[in-house]
């Protein structure tokens, strides 16, 4: 044999990174699949959240790692250093921001995808129709037209920053892809609450339009937009020289939960000819949900929905999603032409219109099998009773803390939120708040409301009951008892004191 070829074939031997014996590897994955599924089993008996000790975080501060080491050993760092300090919202006394809890099936779904490792930027295969499969599905629940495009994405963050995009192209053409905004003078306006969750003023600097260029809108007693005060403003500047291009309205504000009117909002929108965009990151679901989708009223007519099926939807994070009407418009926001993505009539690069052409990623893994798992084996009725359940919860935990003297609720519970304090002044809440979180008994979160500090427990997960609401009032109340000297309260026992 040659030996140049003799050369290039020693230093080509053995390179796989495929484990040498994969029986070993076999077991050593069974085990850390029962862990993991342990590991949700029983995460009742773990505390919500605990703070990471320095050695843990120092172990995270070595060397790159140039040699190899066992996969046992690296299983046992993770076993060790990771997992007993995670967010914690697979548990149930998380009740921090809104964070959705996972399942089982959703873990699953997500080792499978891994093992097809599928890229679905584009080209012809079974994932990308699993894909279409939940576009469809979202086009069928919010009842928009079969020409309606729809991809997955990180989350609600990214797909409000699209969907700006997407309106903005709307509104200046295609041209702008190429010239630039702002080259025609022409300065463009977007509208929404001041209940609006902040990335959407991040979306409108990121875009290149300026957070100037969105207008927050006052909002009425129940946190939900003031719809004349938005159409006085969309009035006031068209006269002064601006162009309105977008409003978006919350379903589900992040505060309170609180759904604006969707119904009169289209109906502006569609009178000045405006963008009428969606954020129902967590809301939007409440679609699955008998009795809380007429609260969604007007959401079929919005030219574009942003939503996460990794809150209520309970799927793995991360699931973020973005659903337009006009999916040709969408289309032209972002589709490229380039040679090494050549669209063929067959074979591999065969297929209509590509994922890569929806949105800013080429490279795109398989959050839809994730997706469809979880639709699938629950099923829509059942993921809407979780949702409705979770609404109960919140009322339940309304209740307490209207019948508890030394508790105060903040903001009538529409949905899932519940914002409430302890009679105390703000110094004192917060102290509560990351007690309570230090303890491992629940993890609320905060906020503030009408300029006081607020305790904010969003109910999303579907694991939470009774229970836990019950521990985080007795939580509550003891650490606050506790600040402010009242002495012994009688305190119902929390979950981990069973131990
Ligand atoms: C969570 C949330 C977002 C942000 O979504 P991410 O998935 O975290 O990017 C935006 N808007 C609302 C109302 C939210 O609740």
């Amino acid at each position: 044999m040659n030996e140049i070829i003799r050369n290039a074939q020693s230093s080509v031997a053995h390179a796989s990174l495929d484990p040498q014996n994969w029986s070993e590897f076999r077991a050593l994955a069974h085990r850390m699949l029962d862990d993991a599924i342990d590991g949700i089993a029983n995460v009742r008996a773990r505390p919500v959240w605990q703070p990471i000790p320095d050695a843990t975080r120092a172990a995270f501060k070595a060397d790159v790692p140039r040699e190899a080491s066992d996969l046992a050993e690296v299983y046992r760092e993770f076993a060790d250093h990771v997992a007993p300090y995670a967010i914690g919202n697979v548990h149930p006394g998380f009740m921090g921001w809104v964070h959705g809890g996972g399942t089982a099936v959703g873990m699953i779904a997500d080792m499978l995808a891994a093992g097809l490792n599928a890229n679905l930027g584009g080209r012809d295969h079974m994932p990308i129709e699993v894909e279409r499969q939940i576009v469809d599905w979202m086009r069928r629940l919010f009842a928009f037209p079969d020409s309606a495009s729809g991809i997955f994405v990180t989350g609600t963050s990214m797909a409000n920053l699209m969907a700006v995009l997407v309106a903005r192209n709307a509104a200046l053409g295609t041209l702008a892809r190429q010239y630039g905004i702002g080259n025609d003078g022409t300065l463009l306006t977007a509208y929404t609450s001041q209940a609006a969750h902040g990335c959407v003023s991040r979306a409108m600097d990121i875009a290149g339009l300026g957070t100037d260029a969105l207008r927050k809108i006052g909002v009425d007693a129940d946190h939900r937009i003031d719809v004349a005060a938005l159409r006085a403003q969309i009035t006031i500047d068209r006269e002064v020289g601006f162009t309105p291009f977008l409003v978006v309205a919350s379903a589900g504000t992040v505060d309170i939960g609180a759904i604006d009117d969707l119904k009169a909002i289209a109906e502006l929108c569609r009178e000045e000819g405006i963008w009428f965009h969606v954020d129902g990151a967590f809301g939007a679901l409440a679609i699955f949900s008998p009795e809380l989708a007429p609260l969604l009223g007007g959401i079929e007519l919005a030219d574009s929905i942003a939503l996460d099926f990794h809150k209520w939807g309970q799927v793995p994070y991360d699931a973020g999603f973005l659903l337009v009407r006009d999916g040709e418009l969408h289309r032209q926001a972002f589709a490229q032409p380039a040679a090494y993505l050549r669209r063929e009539a067959r074979g591999l690069a065969a297929g209509a219109v590509w994922p890569c052409d929806l949105g800013p990623d080429l490279s795109r893994g398989f959050r839809a099998l994730k997706t469809w798992f979880t639709l699938k084996t629950f099923g829509t009725d059942r993921l809407g009773a979780t949702i409705t359940r979770s609404c109960a919860l919140a009322k339940y935990l309304e209740a307490r803390v209207m019948a508890e003297p030394r508790l105060e609720l903040l903001a009538q519970v529409n949905l899932n939120i519940v914002c409430f304090r302890y009679r105390a002044d703000d110094a004192v809440n917060r102290e509560i708040v990351a007690d309570i979180q230090e303890s491992g008994i629940a993890a609320p979160s905060s906020t503030t409301l009408g300029g006081r500090f607020a305790i904010r427990a969003a109910i999303v997960n579907h694991r939470t009951e009774e229970a836990d609401i019950d521990a985080l009032v007795a939580a509550v109340l003891e650490f606050g008892g506790r600040r402010c000297g009242d002495g012994m309260i009688e305190v119902e026992a929390p979950p981990l004191a069973a131990q």
